[in-house]
């Protein structure tokens, strides 16, 4: 049985009127740039984020560059990062003339380790981004003592993790509204996928709601009148229809998201490392990612997923910091040897709310047969 990594489809029928009427509505009144569905959107996103606002912007990467500028830094600063995500938050921080310093990972969320970023901080580090990454929630508390103790910016890389919670010092929080600006992309394949590109900052600061609205549209909030140099870069009103209609289905795919994980990691005890989710945490699972003792087990698990058809993917085979890209910034192996370890050792598998019993099954038999 072939299996894909995701299937826009599967969860589409039972809500293809409303988003045809939706997007109808859009092309009757033709308004097509910042129109009423953007402006009603960013308010119930920025409802459910739990943040004061929301600004839509054209797609994860540039919600990414327009956090990063309205938050103040600027060419020369320091940013520090995970070496172990998606090139859009590290690029977006070269691409602001500041420098990206990329710290280790944890051995059991993969994601950005505290006690790394804190030896990493300088005299010229100004901002954390700390990426939830596959949906696993960063150690926000660690992270939020840090930035208060260096007087630092976070900006939370939430591009695969909307929906996902965090209980900040006993408080649930959703991630996103927890820094200073959260970041999502509505790429199709992330939790909530636009139908095309689209991306949001959320935001409870008023300066930076007011500068990100800026940006987003040329430095200007009255037409031709321009307070700074912005971008193009706002979301569109299609999308922003086709979102609100998405939003309210939201949290019940991400249950079923969970009880999918819930089904993998039952079937896979004992055969790989499957998803640890704190209890102070709630996983979006947008990747449902295992891991081998050695890096011939994932090659070899791949090889017999792909011979069968069932669709996998590794997130990310190459850490940044050894990528050709940042070859100028003098990384090699060996200096952040968690992550070594772990983007030799990981694969994801498929993962969407609609996956089937027998489609669980399938893959995780073949994940098995592959370690005979
Ligand atoms: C998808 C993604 C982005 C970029 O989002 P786009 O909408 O594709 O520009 C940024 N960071 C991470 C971690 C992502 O997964």
């Amino acid at each position: 049985m072939k299996v894909p990594m995701v299937d826009m489809l599967a969860g589409y029928p039972p809500i293809k009127d409303e988003i045809e009427t939706a997007v109808k509505n859009v092309f009757n009144k033709a308004n097509f740039i910042l129109g009423e569905e953007v402006a009603r959107f960013e308010k119930d996103f920025a409802a459910h984020v739990g943040a004061k606002y929301a600004v839509g912007v054209a797609n994860g990467t540039d919600a990414l560059r327009l956090a990063i500028i309205a938050s103040g830094i600027k060419p020369g600063d320091e940013v520090i990062t995970s070496p172990f995500t998606f090139i859009a938050t590290s690029e977006t921080i070269s691409q602001c003339g500041a420098i990206p310093v990329f710290a280790d990972i944890d051995p059991v969320t993969y994601n950005l380790d505290p006690k790394s970023v804190e030896k990493k901080i300088t005299k010229k580090t100004r901002g954390i981004i700390p990426v939830h990454l596959y949906g696993m929630p960063c150690d926000m508390d660690a992270f939020t003592a840090l930035a208060k103790k260096h007087k630092l910016k976070i900006i939370e890389d939430t591009a695969q993790a909307f929906t996902g919670k965090y209980k900040l010092r006993g408080d649930w929080k959703y991630l996103g509204s927890i820094g200073d600006c959260g970041t999502f992309s509505f790429f199709p394949a992330k939790n909530l996928g636009a139908f095309g590109d689209g991306g949001a900052v959320a935001t409870s600061d008023d300066r930076i709601y007011e500068e990100l609205k800026a940006l987003r549209n040329h430095g200007s909030k009255v037409r031709y009148m321009h307070e700074m140099e912005g971008y193009n870069s706002r979301l569109d009103t299609v999308q922003a229809a086709v979102l609100s209609v998405r939003l309210k289905h939201v949290e019940k795919w991400t249950e079923m998201r969970n009880a999918v994980a819930a089904k993998y990691a039952e079937a896979l005890k004992g055969v790989c490392v499957t998803p640890v989710v704190p209890s102070n945490a709630r996983h979006s699972f947008n990747y449902y990612t295992i891991r081998f003792d050695t890096k011939a087990k994932r090659d070899n698990a791949q090889k017999y997923l792909t011979e069968q058809g069932i669709a996998n993917q590794i997130y990310y085979p190459i850490a940044l910091h050894l990528q050709k890209a940042y070859a100028h910034l003098g990384g090699r192996k060996g200096d952040l040897p968690v992550c070594d370890q772990v983007q030799d050792t990981v694969f994801s598998l498929p993962m969407y709310p609609e996956l089937t019993d027998s489609q669980i099954k399938t893959v995780t038999d073949a994940v098995k047969a592959s370690l005979k």
